[in-house]
């Protein structure tokens, strides 16, 4: 993997990782198409414009403070912002008119607040339902069992769209464990979208990182959210 700090291998990293995905589309017999989103946490402003300077067009903030500061310094016009940490209902008036999605709904709570908010500035917001796809206590995110009460329940929300789910998977040692997670997420994806419920659109399943990319893709991952793959490893404790 390339220092973060060094490298000019963005580029290089871009190329590997659309190999990488090409590999698993084949593999896979899909023929639609995969996103790439660089997850930009302690990378500089700079570094991110270069990934968008190289055909990114799409990045996942993970933290509000971080958007905020480096929100005007990226190559806007080129790009869509999703956010996808853990978001605090009392931060969500920050970030709404700032991002394309969130990517990070985890509570009824906090889908009111987007509601207040984006009714507030008039306008509506595209959210992915963030599935704690382990059940494991340490992470958020709805339950793969409770999803379906849960979107119907955030389908009245007259500001938020649904588009699909995000997943959080719990670290295997097993390619085999971890596989059975993103073939159950994408089950769920499907299950979810077989349902036509009113006012949500599953057309986006992000699911992968840098170390299971290739197997997200697989399994139907129509986002993946790379950060260390791309930018090189960041800081300790990050
Ligand atoms: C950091 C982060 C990623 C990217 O992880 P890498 O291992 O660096 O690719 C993806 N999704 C979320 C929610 C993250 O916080």
């Amino acid at each position: 993997m390339m220092e973060n700090q060094s490298g000019p291998n963005v580029e290089e990293n871009l190329a590997i990782i659309r190999k990488n995905i090409a590999h698993a589309m084949e593999k896979s017999g899909r023929s639609d198409s995969v996103r790439i989103m660089a997850v930009t946490k302690t990378v500089s402003p700079e570094r991110v414009n270069q990934a968008l300077a190289l055909g990114i067009d799409l990045i996942g903030e993970n933290r509000v403070q971080e958007l905020i500061e480096k929100y005007d310094s990226y190559d806007r016009k080129k790009c869509e912002i999703h956010f996808i940490g853990h978001l605090q209902t009392n931060k969500v008036k920050y970030i709404v008119d700032k991002v394309d999605m969130i990517e990070s709904l985890d509570s009824i709570r906090l889908a009111e607040e987007i509601e207040r908010q984006c009714k507030r500035i008039g306008r509506t917001m595209k959210v992915l339902v963030q599935v704690n796809a382990g059940r494991e206590e340490s992470k958020y995110g709805v339950y793969p069992e409770d999803v379906p009460g849960f979107m119907e329940k955030v389908s009245y929300f007259p500001h938020l769209r649904v588009q699909g789910l995000m997943a959080v998977v719990p670290k295997c040692k097993e390619y085999a464990e971890i596989c059975k997670y993103f073939m159950n997420m994408n089950h769920l994806f499907l299950d979810s979208r077989l349902k036509n419920i009113d006012n949500i659109n599953m057309v986006c399943l992000s699911m992968g990182m840098t170390n299971d990319y290739g197997l997200a893709v697989e399994n139907g991952a129509t986002i993946i959210r790379i950060g260390r793959g791309l930018f090189g490893e960041r800081p300790k404790a990050l």
